[in-house]
């Protein structure tokens, strides 16, 4: 039995296994650095429930408004051109005026990205069943 360091919360702890050497990290912090790697690339974050739910309501509204178009039609291309004029006028200001992509911090210019296109869906779904009646 040996004492060992842990490096990273500097507790003292005791092993069995002299080769590890006298400074290793203790169970809890291996544990918790596994479980860091080991974390799924999808973590449920603001933003995804946000592009959820407005994917929802985007899905539902255009199916709606595809039951009953007299009623929901123009209510579908309000609701998408604002949020389409919205997203654009938003990722307008995050990239400052010019359209160089790399420059744009994308962690914030992705929430006007996403209300634009969840938008510009809304726009081709009216246009989708407006124009061919006419
Ligand atoms: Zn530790």
């Amino acid at each position: 039995m040996i004492s060992v360091d842990c490096p990273r919360c500097g507790k003292v702890w005791y092993s069995d296994d002299r080769h590890g050497g006298k400074v290793r990290l203790c169970s809890d912090c291996a544990d918790k650095l596994r479980q860091k790697r080991h974390g799924s690339p999808f973590r449920l974050d603001a933003f995804a429930i946000v592009a959820l739910i407005l994917f929802a309501v985007d899905g539902l509204f255009i199916l709606l408004a595809h039951l009953f178009p007299d009623v929901l039609a123009i209510p579908l291309v309000v609701y998408g051109g604002a949020l389409l004029f919205v997203g654009l006028a938003g990722l307008r200001s995050c990239s400052r005026y010019h359209w160089y992509l790399a420059d744009v911090d994308w962690d914030l210019a992705r929430w006007p990205l996403l209300l634009a296109l969840v938008g510009l869906a809304c726009v081709l779904a009216y246009a989708s069943l407006v124009l061919p009646q006419r």
